[in-house]
């Protein structure tokens, strides 16, 4: 069946998962998202955890349904990027960077990526 926007119902199939977050300590204290800069995003946990990701590793690890099941697909864990074929030339690909960044409730992030996907929803208990 050709579904025209695979994404509606991505989202719908992962936000049916049970959300147990926020946890004890697993809440941020700060959140830095370097949209201008396009470097990443850091975060500093309650308990003093530091956790530093770039825009290319979060893209990779996008938690919507559709990616997991692209990245499932090509046995690749969440932040890794997808493997070249061998002897095959890197296709150009302009940087991933995050467009925009919104709090989702208090227990999540959501990003709009350069290449126009946001489905992703990034928990702090996936973040952490
Ligand atoms: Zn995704």
């Amino acid at each position: 069946m050709e579904n025209k926007r695979p994404g509606a119902h991505a989202i719908l199939k992962f936000m049916a998962l049970p959300d147990y977050s926020p946890r004890v300590g697993n809440d941020p204290k700060s959140v830095l998202i370097h949209l201008t800069t396009g470097t990443g995003m850091e975060i500093e946990w309650k308990d003093g955890h530091r956790s530093i990701y770039t825009f290319a590793f979060l893209r990779e690890a996008c938690p919507c349904a559709l990616c997991e099941d692209e990245r499932t697909k090509s046995g690749r864990k969440p932040g890794e990027a997808a493997k070249l074929a061998p002897g095959a030339l890197p296709m150009f690909k302009p940087a991933v960077k995050a467009l925009a960044a919104e709090a989702v409730g208090k227990y999540a992030l959501k990003f709009s990526w350069n290449d126009r996907h946001d489905l992703g929803i990034y928990s702090w208990f996936y973040l952490r």
